[in-house]
């Protein structure tokens, strides 16, 4: 068996599209895959002689094994396939790797997810104006929710039937060969996903995702009023509003003062009021970390008074924000300490 997967192997080297800059390693499989007519998990098993990788999350870790095996299969410097793998440049927003096994702020795919998974984000007119279209890696971030370069917002869905995308199964009818796009389809209903709506976020979401993709990539920056030399200090805040305003139980009063605040959709109240107290703010669907994206532009622009006057209105006080198990960055534990006690 083995010796078959091998000359497999030797045959696509050649042959395999290249991937593109800051292409999930998932998106690049499936490209492959469905070019040459076979179904990804296929090919991830010819090219990682191993049928249980595709499985396990490929964007962000691969074993020493797999990444020699994707070396011997595609034409990439091995910093290059590094620098594809999100465990290796999380450390803008997530350098705690260490302790823990799970890269924080990243969307749940794929096979084995215990939890609640959730659909990949996409801009519309990314994948319409690629020469060769492909899903990014940042797509895959919980703080992003709109295209930096198209100002629209991004979608986690398909627009006709609401099936989530996760590049993960392709169903093969018979004998009917895969198209080399499909994967720009839902696999539900087939709706082309680069004819998806192009909707326009507010100013204000627009705003706070320019600050925190501009922190992504560059490891420092502003966001309102207050700057950061190394952007993870503004993320591990982040995490924590996050989590108070949209997976507390004295956030959800504070979500429907931002809601009538900002003029949103007051059906995103009910939905609000849903989530489960042990939620992650960064596994929520997209519609709810948009609010509070909007929400840490609100208290960020005036950084702390808007923070201090909304906690204080909703009796928000240390105890409710405060869990001894968790790090606070000083910014915000300076706050907590002094004007929420
Ligand atoms: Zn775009
Ligand atoms: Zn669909």
């Amino acid at each position: 068996m083995k010796k078959k997967y091998q000359g497999l192997e030797l045959s696509y080297r050649l042959q395999l599209l290249p991937i593109c800059k800051d292409e999930l390693i998932r998106s690049w499989l499936v490209r492959n895959a469905l070019f040459f007519n076979m179904k990804p998990a296929q090919l991830s098993t010819i090219i990682f002689q191993n049928t249980d990788v595709w499985k396990s999350d490929i964007d962000v870790q691969l074993s020493k094994r797999s990444i020699q095996s994707l070396l011997n299969a595609v034409e990439i410097l091995e910093k290059d396939l590094h620098q594809t793998l999100i465990s290796s440049k999380c450390g803008n927003f997530y350098p705690h790797l260490n302790d823990s096994k799970q890269v924080k702020w990243l969307l749940q795919l794929g096979v084995h997810q215990r939890r609640q998974k959730n659909s990949l984000q996409y801009c519309p007119a990314c994948i319409a104006s690629d020469k060769t279209p492909y899903f990014r890696t940042y797509w895959r971030l919980g703080f992003l929710t709109a295209c930096h370069i198209h100002n629209i917002c991004f979608l986690d869905d398909c627009p006709n039937c609401n099936y989530p995308i996760d590049l993960v199964r392709y169903k093969k009818t018979n004998d009917i060969p895969f198209e080399p796009l499909d994967y720009l389809k839902c696999d539900q209903c087939s709706f082309d996903l680069r004819d998806a709506p192009r909707i326009k976020p507010s100013h204000y979401e627009l705003e706070a995702n320019r600050e925190h993709f501009n922190l992504l990539v560059e490891g420092y920056g502003s966001v309102g009023n207050l700057s950061f030399s190394y952007s993870h200090i503004y993320y591990d805040g982040l995490k924590r509003i996050m989590s108070l305003f949209l997976c507390s139980e004295k956030g959800i009063d504070m979500f429907e003062y931002i809601v009538n605040a900002y003029d949103l959709n007051t059906g995103y109240n009910e939905r609000r009021a849903e989530i489960s107290l042990h939620s992650e703010p960064d596994h929520l669907p997209i519609q709810m970390r948009k609010i509070g994206i909007i929400f840490s532009h609100h208290i960020m622009k005036d950084w702390p008074v808007s923070f201090i006057k909304i906690c204080k209105k909703f009796g928000v006080t240390k105890r409710f924000i405060y869990s001894p198990y968790l790090k606070y960055p000083f910014w915000l534990q300076e706050i907590i300490d002094l004007e929420l006690n």
